[in-house]
């Protein structure tokens, strides 16, 4: 299995989730391959192609967070895993185990979002830009538009091919993990030729899987009935940029970034990673909370039909976060803070007792 610990904290919760996955004696061979600031200093890129090879050549990686890098020219890390291995899906379970502290009871939502198109799709326009004068032009001969003069300009494209994927995506997750109900975010009202294709498609995909609940729900009533009532939730598909801000909003339900797991699904490959990102601000200290890279490795297991160790993982980790005796400090910890060792040496300890 490729293993990229990434930088940042990403070094500290990897090994964490690495000794948590050997401990559950699931067989895993690690094959490690540096990514992010690391391959800068020795490769001259943040995603070598090697790095590449190792995730086309096992088909998994469970990879930590990369920084981003600003104003270098190198292309993210992220994005570009996501467009060279097409993992057109990224998938956040959002689950409030016994023991987290949160506002909330009850919640176990999985927000999918849509991973290729939308605004994130990178047709964008520079402010000032002589593309973007020319766009003015054509807008205003062709359409009668007006662009302000001093607008940048991001285009959004939602395609019926890449909606009907990852509403089938969703409905085929939803039946194999026998999930009540699916909820389908947009804003067809405002963008009726985006949002529409999207909500006209995910509606028509809905007919067939009754077997699934189905309802479909503008994304602002959307935030607010997760503020309210987010136990009402089960499966939620969003396009990209919604997906983004609602699988952050539903971490913070659940207790924060510091536990909520992720995986980045293609039809060849897949790659589990954490919500959360390189944490610049912790990094080193040994203090980041390494349960949502865990969990991320619990997702894995389950992706590769371990069921019985991924079962054990996770029902370890549900252990340790009920005893709430270690607890890192993001989870607001009444005495002295956990530090992510610790936090694999307890799950390694409850695994003792939960033999596979
Ligand atoms: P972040 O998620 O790294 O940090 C946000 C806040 O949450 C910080 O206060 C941090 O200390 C805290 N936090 C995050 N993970 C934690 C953990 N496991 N335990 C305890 N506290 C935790 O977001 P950011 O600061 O906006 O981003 C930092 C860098 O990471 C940026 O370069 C960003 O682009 C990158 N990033 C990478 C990924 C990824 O690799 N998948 C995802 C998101 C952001």
């Amino acid at each position: 299995m490729t293993l990229i610990p990434g930088d940042g904290i990403g070094p500290e919760v990897a090994a964490a989730a690495r000794r948590v996955v050997d401990c559950v004696g699931a067989g895993i061979e690690w094959d490690v391959q540096e990514a992010g600031v690391p391959a800068i200093e020795t490769h001259g890129s943040p995603l070598p192609p090697h790095v590449l090879d190792s995730i086309k050549a096992n088909r998994v990686a469970l990879k930590g967070p990369v920084t981003t890098p600003v104003g270098t020219g190198f292309r993210s890390v992220n994005v570009a895993l996501r467009q060279d291995l097409d993992l057109y899906a990224s998938v956040r379970p959002c689950r409030l185990y016994p023991g987290v502290p949160s506002r909330f009871e009850g919640v176990d939502i999985v927000v999918v979002r849509e991973n290729t198109e939308d605004v994130y799709e990178g047709i964008e326009f520079e402010v000032g830009s002589r593309e973007v004068t020319k766009l003015r032009g054509y807008l205003s001969y062709m359409h009668g538009f007006r662009l302000a003069p001093d607008a940048g300009v991001s285009i959004k494209p939602i395609s019926i091919s890449a909606t009907k994927a990852i509403v089938d995506f969703t409905f085929e997750y939803a039946k194999r993990y026998r999930r009540r109900k699916v909820t389908l975010g947009h804003k067809a009202n405002i963008m009726r030729f985006s949002d529409g294709v999207w909500l006209e498609t995910g509606e028509r995909r809905a007919e067939d899987y009754r077997d699934v609940g189905f309802e479909a729900i503008q994304v602002d009533e959307l935030a607010m009935w997760l503020a309210w009532h987010p136990e009402e939730f089960d499966v939620i598909v969003l396009p990209n940029l919604y997906g983004d801000v609602i699988s952050d909003l539903c971490a913070g339900l659940i207790g924060g970034l510091g536990v909520a797991p992720g995986m980045s699904l293609g039809k060849d490959y897949a790659v589990f990673e954490p919500t959360h990102g390189s944490a610049p601000d912790i990094a080193g200290q040994g203090l980041a909370n390494p349960i949502a890279m865990i969990l991320s490795a619990g997702l894995m297991l389950r992706y590769l039909k371990l069921d019985d160790a991924a079962n054990s993982l996770e029902g370890a980790v549900a252990g340790v976060l009920a005893a709430g005796r270690l607890r890192t400090a993001d989870l607001r910890p009444s005495g002295e803070p956990a530090r992510t060792t610790e936090v694999a040496d307890a799950i390694c300890a409850a695994l003792e007792h939960r033999p596979l």
